[in-house]
């Protein structure tokens, strides 16, 4: 379902009917609360209150924790859909991220503590040496011609230079475009070309699970079709001989040599764009949202202070790949904002062996360990064994972001991974809204699993209905966002068109966010899934996220995508795709399963929720960030064959199988 017919799907004004009840909650840790920023539910309310009476004063205060060139003149003007925050403020987020600790007392401390994947290579970058790096890149980038508001395209693998080249392009004003070290040349094409790309950085290759990624024959293809493309940077990784266009390619380690180390930051202006970044692909056609620099610099640097309650002495790590939001806001902008260390690895989390991550934790002390729903399903799938090898008492608190998380996986990664002693924070957030918007306050805020829990503060949400009235506590609606915060994307690059329809004209007076919620009776939100997957059996119209939760509970199951199918009965019917656990994947037992597995969703939310079809896959379909394309199962459900968007998907051989499958 595309953005344009959503509008009918919801146009009944029916809301989603909500059959999961999760009862489990977890109160912080008295010892962590103790440490913690913010340490009581009453303390967190108190401050929610305040930022919310006055949300301006609020973002103002959180904004002084940055150093600026010029201070701001009115902290927003807002004509809808056209936030503009901290106007005629002037700062540089490199800057922030890097100077301000280089020459305090951070200077020595490990910025960027790297581990390579194929040995076991470290790098430890200190704020100081990742000062000076940073300044040379900046200024090669100069050499070449590279002014304030040019676009530069990014396509490198989990190396420190990525981050370096990130912080570069912001310490001279030039906008970078990240692009998924796993995207194809037509796939880079389409961005580079989208946003007038001048340069693209890159590497020869890559190494993820053992083999060679080769991204400049990659992006060697791609420069066939993008004629705004003068020059190529290329860092040299693997060693791998490549092409080299005299004239057009250059050397990272060349043109850093060639220049002076010391590259003054670029005063921008608050609104001065900082980067494009694409969405993923689940719902659609990605999308180029444009962010800002002042707001975006607030938000990502409060939001990482508070829910990842840092403290100096973390090793902080996300895992998500910087080519998404995730890495741009959690991996680079907030963290080292915050002047913490920031562990990056470059590889897959199964190489050489399952263990890989947990070897990791243990031998750097990682503190903080943020990740994504479907690495920790595939934990689970993987086995326990793999976890209880290593010592992972360094730990203290874990996150997630990018899909609701069944509850039997928030359960296994409180036990296996946390010890039972850790908070989750579940972030929910979009490529939209640039930094986390609802999340527990660790310290402060009961967690239940499933629940992304209270908003952050100076965030408004509402679970609504189609005009926009707020849905009874306990029934589903769609999620919105009540008023402008900081780090929302201000366009669509080039269509602003596109950006007001899409996000600005749903419900009126809201930021609509694509996504279906319901709050509990103690204002907890819990996301649903996406509006557009919806399930109308019936009458009654489903949420994706409870049915396959209730499959995934099932000790059988790893993990599951439901999808409705047109029924002349019931409108629509529901095929539920089941990826098993490894030891319970043997055929001849399949077709009891299926009536297992039926009867088990019967009983634990109902014969409404019933699957009508159970099919077994041993991989979904997912976008290269690793989320179920359930838009791409409904249309084989449905039709039998698949024409929607497959640019972001990940697996092509998955689609294939399914196809196979259904045939036989
Ligand atoms: P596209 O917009 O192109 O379809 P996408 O929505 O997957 O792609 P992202 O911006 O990476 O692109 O993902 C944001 C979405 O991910 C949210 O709208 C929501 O559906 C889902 N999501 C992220 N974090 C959470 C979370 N903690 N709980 C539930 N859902 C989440
Ligand atoms: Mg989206």
């Amino acid at each position: 379902m595309s953005m344009e017919t959503l509008s009918a799907s919801i146009a009944s004004g029916q809301n989603l009917q909500s059959i999961l009840r999760e009862n489990r909650v977890f109160s912080p840790d008295a010892g962590f609360a103790a440490k913690a920023h913010v340490q009581s539910l009453e303390e967190y309310r108190a401050i929610y209150a305040r930022s919310i009476a006055d949300p301006e004063a609020f973002w103002a205060e959180a904004a002084r924790e940055l150093d600026w060139f010029q201070p701001w003149s009115r902290v927003l003007d807002w004509k809808l859909p056209e936030a503009r925050w901290f106007v005629d403020g002037k700062l540089n987020l490199c800057h922030n991220c890097v100077d301000r600790h280089a020459v305090g007392t951070r200077s020595e401390k490990t910025a960027l503590l790297w581990v390579g994947e194929p040995s076991d290579e470290v790098r430890r970058i200190s704020y100081r040496e990742l000062h000076e790096q940073v300044q040379r890149a900046a200024n090669g980038l100069k050499s070449l011609g590279i002014r304030k508001g040019d676009r530069v395209a990014i396509y490198m693998g989990m190396t420190p230079e990525l981050a370096i080249a990130v912080l570069a392009c912001a310490r001279i004003g030039a906008v970078h475009s990240v692009i998924f070290g796993g995207f194809a040349a037509s796939a880079i094409a389409d961005r580079v070309n989208d946003a007038q790309c001048v340069a693209i950085l890159t590497q020869d290759g890559s190494w993820r699970r053992g083999a060679e990624i080769p991204l400049k024959a990659t992006v060697d293809q791609a420069l066939a079709q993008t004629p705004s493309v003068k020059h190529v940077v290329v860092l040299r990784r693997t060693g791998s001989a490549i092409a080299m266009q005299a004239g057009r390619d250059h050397w990272w380690h060349e043109l850093i040599d060639s220049v002076q180390p010391v590259c003054a930051a670029e005063p921008m202006d608050s609104e001065d764009p900082l980067y494009i970044l694409y969405t993923s692909g689940t719902t659609g056609k990605p999308k180029g949202l444009v962010h800002t620099t002042g707001g975006y610099g607030v938000q990502t640097y409060l939001t990482t202070k508070y829910i990842f309650d840092l403290r100096e002495e973390d090793v902080y790590w996300c895992t998500a790949d910087i080519g998404w939001v995730t890495g741009h806001s959690y991996v680079v902008y907030g963290p080292l904002a915050n002047g913490a260390t920031v562990l990056m690895y470059e590889g897959a989390p199964n190489y050489p062996d399952f263990s890989r991550f947990w070897k990791i934790i243990e031998e750097h002390k990682v503190t903080v360990f943020y990740t994504a729903p479907t690495a920790i399903r595939a934990f689970m799938k993987w086995g326990d064994e793999h976890v209880e090898r290593n010592d992972l008492s360094s730990l203290r608190l874990l996150g997630t972001v990018g899909e609701p998380i069944n509850p039997e996986a928030w359960m296994w990664y409180r036990e296996k991974i946390g010890g039972g002693r850790c908070p989750i924070v579940d972030t929910w957030w979009q490529t939209e809204t640039g930094g986390i918007m609802v999340a527990p306050m660790p310290g402060a805020v009961p967690t239940k699993p499933g629940s992304a829990t209270l908003p952050f503060f100076g965030i408004e949400p509402d679970v609504v209905d189609r005009s926009g009235n707020p849905v009874p506590a306990g029934s589903g609606g769609l999620l919105v966002i009540r008023r402008p915060w900081p780090s929302m994307a201000r366009t669509v690059y080039g269509d602003a068109e596109r950006y007001r329809k899409t996000y600005w004209s749903d419900v009126p007076g809201c930021y609509f966010t694509g996504d279906g919620a319901r709050r509990d009776e103690d204002g907890y939100l819990w996301l649903m899934g996406r509006v557009d997957d919806v399930i109308n059996v019936s009458g009654h119209r489903l949420g994706t996220m409870e049915v396959e939760s209730a499959l995934v509970a099932h000790a059988k199951v790893a993990e599951a995508a439901v999808v409705g199918r047109p029924d002349a009965l019931k409108g629509q019917a529901i095929v539920a795709f089941v990826t098993l656990e490894t030891e319970h994947s043997k055929p001849e037992s399949l077709p009891a399963l299926k009536d297992e597995l039926k009867q088990w969703v019967t009983q634990e939310i109902g014969a409404l929720a019933r699957p009508e079809e159970i099919r077994f896959a041993d991989v979904l379909p997912k976008t290269r960030s690793g989320k179920i394309m359930r838009r791409l199962l409904r249309e084989l459900a449905t039709t039998g064959s698949i024409v929607g968007d497959t640019t972001t998907l990940e697996d092509f051989s998955s689609l294939a199988k399914l196809r196979e499958d259904e045939e036989s």
